[in-house]
This record gives C-alpha cells, structure tokens and sequence, in this order.
C-alpha cells in the first residue's frame, strides 16, 4: 500500500486566526464597499488572496535573519546570496531588488526602447506594465489551449512557435531584443513549460540573435512538473532541471515572494556583461547599491537559503500536492475549476458556476464575495472588474474567462484547511441556483480599479 502524503515538516511555531461569524462577515464587507481587498486580514479566516509574500519561512531562514550583515557594501549575507543565485542559475552576474518588478524596472530599463516588441507567454501585467510603459510591445504567444478550462494540456504554458515565427517575420528583427519565457504562466493559471518548448523557443531566438529572459518567479515549480510529466526528468533532481532550464536563456529576473520563500525579494541574474552593466546604473538609481537593492542584509540570507529549500523534492512534492488536491476534490463534487490544476492555485470557472448571475453585475466578483461571507475565505477575481474598461470607448470589456483564484501560500496552511475549502465550495455550489443577482460599481478609479473599486448589492 501507498502511504499517503504528509507534509515534510513539523510545525514550530503558531499564528492564531480568528474564525469570525456570518453575521460579521457580512458587515464587514458592506464596510469594504464588497472589495475583498479593503478587509482587514483579522477579518479573513483563510486568506488566498495571493501566494506571494504570504508563505512561512523556515527555521534556518529565521536563523540567516539573526546572522544578517547589514553592512552597506560588500556585507557576507549579501555574498551567501549571490553564491547561491550563481550556483542555481549558472548566470555570470546577480543583481538584488526589493521586488520582482523592480527587477523588471532595472533590467527594462536597461534593455526596452521605444516600438521594441518582446513576444512571451502571457507576460505577467507588472512585466506587460513595465513593457509598455517604455512604449514597447508585449505580444503574448501562448499556445491555443491554454485558453480552454476544459482542454487538458500537459504544458499549458507553452510557447506556440508558429506564433513567435510570425513575430519574427513581420518585424523588424533589431526591434525585438529578447523574449520572456514566464516559469510557470501565472496569467494562464500556474501553468508550466516544457523544457523541450524551452529549448525549442531558444533555439528559435538564438538563430535570429533575440535573448531569451525568464520570469522565474514559479521557476522551481515548473521544475517540478518537468520532473513529472516530461520523458527524460524522472531520474534528474530539481536543481540538475533547473540548471538545465536556465542555459537555454540569457537571464532571469525573478520575485522572491515566492519560490524564493521570503517575504519580500527580488533577483536579476545575466549572463551579457554589457547589460549587466547597463543594469547596475539603474539598479543603484532605483534599489539601492549593488551589493544590496532595496534587501536588508538578513532578508537577503534567509532567501539565499530559502532558494535551496524550494528546490528540495520533498517540499515541492507537499507544495503540488496540496493545491492539486484542493483542486480534484472540488471537481469531485462537481465545482467548475480550470484544468488540469496549476502549481500555484485554484481557478473557479464563474461562467459555469453561476451562469444565473448576468454577466454585467460581475459574476466572478460575486462568488468571491459569497465565498468570503459563507467561509471567511478571501479569494480574489480574474475577470469583468480586472480587466477593467476600454481604454477609447469606456466599455466593460468582459474577459473570455470569468474566474475566482484560489491562491495557496507555502508552508502556511494544513490538509485540514484544504477540506475546510474544499467543503465550503461544495456548500455554495449546491445552492448556486438560488444566485441571481450580483453588484453595481457605485465608485471605480480610472486605471487599475479594481484595487479600490466601491461596489453596491443589486
Ligand atoms: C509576482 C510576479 C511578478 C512581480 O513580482 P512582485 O514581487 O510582485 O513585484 C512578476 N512576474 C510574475 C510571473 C509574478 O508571478
């Protein structure tokens, strides 16, 4: 017999949540004008929000963080870092941030220049944002199926090379100076890459001499389906893909906040020295001196050791697992999820779940909000309120896909929670019918509104 999983560590020390009411909760999102971003975490009792950020760090991490050297140039944590960034990547230069954005800011700033084109999978919206704010172009070169829930696809992530032919074709080639290979595709739902897309795609641009970027922020994860899922992984550990993985590119940057296992972070790491160069100008102008960007010296030692912990197997393993059987027992009990599950999170299929809502009172927002008030569960939309209006016309432009993500944080909640969630949804699904109406923007702001968007029950 299989024994089943269990989590690879025990637990060290607590943080008491508390497990509000209906009847609280119900007051406290009509005080948050129903924006699950306006609650106060005591008022959520399983806070999905975002993985990012939110996971537990170790005992070790915590021990770096009473080791931290903060001096300003040159301290040891910094080096026990840019050891381990090196020796992970096999990237030549490492350049620390605060965030993953803010590594974007640097290495763009450094490498994007007006009317440039830079094809990727569904690039992230800070990546696309950073992109078009120099007056560049993101093309999104994604394989069909990643945009059908129902559609199973190994490799949703994927890069469809036809696609990026064509880019090549009808563009000036100086006009596109490298390409972002997102690990794992968070905008198509945590999903990975295959290493042989990963090769192919670079074999592609190094022929046109376009550089291959990744956006490693889930690279560990992607691994670790690589591993599972790939002919030729079985018998290679996490850190042997990895390596492999990043010598198709030129570079990295990466968020922290998430395989990296810290709280806050950010990584560059190249191989051209020029832009390396270019990239140290900006990195000391926006972060910080090169030998720190934005990171106290001890956050930067609890994630050079936070690096190697999310390459461990056994972690990654619990970590996949977990959010995998969050996701099978709710499409065991019928609950409309995107498939197959990502790395990361749970999608909820809105259109499915309550088609009795129409779609003009927002019907991903509405679950969300239900999910909150039946279960304290703060989940957050992916769908009519994020994507927002019209830039020329001002319209609601409704997305193809009205989804809810379930964002799981590492280390953070037990295989109790997972039931917990798991039966709440069912709880709601069963009397989805009885939905009919959902809410109204009474305020929104002019971009970007559905950070502080004010909404009213129809
Ligand atoms: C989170 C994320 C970013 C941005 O990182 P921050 O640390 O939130 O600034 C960029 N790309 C991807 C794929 C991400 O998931």
């Amino acid at each position: 017999m299989q024994l089943p999983y269990a989590e690879p560590y025990r637990i060290k020390m607590v943080e008491p949540i508390y497990q509000s009411t209906i009847e609280e909760r119900k007051k406290w999102i009509k005080e948050a004008h129903y924006n699950l971003f306006n609650l106060k975490s005591d008022q959520v009792y399983i806070d999905l929000l975002t993985d990012s950020g939110t996971g537990a760090m170790s005992d070790r991490q915590w021990a770096e963080v009473m080791l931290g050297d903060e001096s300003y140039a040159g301290s040891r944590s910094f080096q026990k870092l840019d050891n381990a960034v090196k020796d992970i990547t096999g990237y030549k230069y490492f350049i620390p941030s605060h965030q993953g954005r803010a590594a974007e800011n640097v290495l763009f700033s450094a490498m994007v220049k007006e009317g440039d084109i830079i094809p990727g999978n569904s690039h992230f919206d800070t990546t696309k944002g950073h992109i078009e704010f120099r007056k560049g172009q993101a093309i999104d070169c994604t394989i069909d199926e990643a945009y059908d829930t129902d559609v199973y696809h190994p490799f949703k992530g994927n890069i469809d090379l036809k696609k990026l032919q064509s880019v090549i074709d009808n563009n000036p080639i100086d006009k596109i100076p490298f390409l972002i290979i997102t690990v794992t595709c968070n905008t198509a739902g945590g999903q990975p890459v295959s290493m042989q897309n990963i090769k192919a795609v670079s074999a592609l641009c190094r022929r046109h001499g376009i550089k291959v970027i990744f956006d490693a922020a889930r690279y560990a994860e992607n691994c670790f389906f690589i591993k599972g899922r790939e002919d030729g992984y079985k018998d290679k550990t996490i850190q042997e893909i990895a390596r492999e993985m990043y010598s198709y590119g030129d570079g990295m940057t990466m968020s922290a906040k998430k395989d990296g296992l810290v709280n806050m972070g950010g990584i560059i790491a190249l191989n051209d020295e020029d832009i390396y160069n270019n990239a140290v100008t900006f990195n000391i102008m926006y972060e910080g001196f090169v030998t720190y960007g934005g990171m106290s010296g001890r956050d930067m030692g609890a994630l050079a050791v936070g690096l190697y912990e999310a390459l461990d197997y056994d972690y990654l393993a619990s970590r996949i697992t977990q959010v995998q059987y969050l996701g099978e027992k709710m499409a065991e009990f019928g609950v409309p999820v995107q498939k197959p599950i990502g790395g990361h999170a749970v999608y909820l299929d809105a259109n499915k779940f309550v088609p009795t809502i129409p779609k003009e009172e927002f019907r991903a927002q509405s679950l969300a909000i239900e999910l909150y008030i039946i279960a304290g569960i703060r989940s957050v939309e992916i769908g009519t309120i994020l994507a927002d209006r019209d830039p020329v016309t001002r319209e609601n432009r409704y997305p193809e896909l009205e989804l809810v993500r379930l964002a799981i944080p590492r280390r953070t909640y037990t295989h109790n929670h997972m039931e917990y969630l798991a039966a709440a949804l069912k709880r709601i699904y069963d009397t989805r019918h009885e939905a009919k109406s959902g809410y109204r923007i009474v305020w929104e702001a002019p971009i970007m509104r559905h950070f502080t968007v004010k909404l009213d029950k129809i």
